[in-house]
């Protein structure tokens, strides 16, 4: 498990754009913006829809689970809040119950609470809420929650 992020070292500001999703994090939400013109569904949240240009915007709540498509390895870290934490594994993962009208699955980028070694591309994983020192800032981190037949890894 990679180390501890020291949240002491850095501010999360909810703007305009993400407060609410960050009221949705403290309740152990795991929230996507949709269009509510045309069903279009994206992660991290931004002030209009890039496929109609509606800004008449809602959420989408998800289970928080899915699997892991992609991921990269962080070994140097760009913040001090992440001295510790390295190497440390960024996801690509697609949500379970998170479809475009295409039936293509959502992707949400996360930062996972396991090692290089415990993870692959096909992987199930979920999300898991970390309470931060603000008293209002929680941070969703990814874990493998299972076993999947047909995984990869990069150094194979
Ligand atoms: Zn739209």
């Amino acid at each position: 498990m990679p180390g501890p992020i020291d949240y002491t070292k850095i501010t999360i500001v909810p703007d305009f754009d993400t407060a609410e999703w960050w009221m949705g994090t403290k309740q152990g939400k795991y929230l996507v913006r949709q269009c509510q013109d045309c069903g279009h569904k994206w992660f991290p949240p931004f002030p209009a829809c890039n496929t109609c240009n509606s800004m008449d915007l809602g959420w989408f709540e998800t289970a928080g689970r899915g699997v892991l498509h992609s991921y990269i390895v962080v070994t140097q870290p760009i913040l001090g809040a992440f001295v510790d934490a390295v190497p440390y594994v960024v996801g690509l993962i697609e949500l379970d119950d998170c479809h475009e009208a295409d039936g293509s699955l959502v992707r949400v980028g996360g930062v996972l609470l396991d090692d290089e070694d415990a993870i692959a591309i096909g992987l199930p994983v979920e999300v898991e809420f970390e309470q931060t020192n603000e008293a209002d800032i929680v941070v969703p981190r990814w874990k493998i929650c299972g076993s999947a037949d047909n995984t990869w890894k990069f150094d194979e």
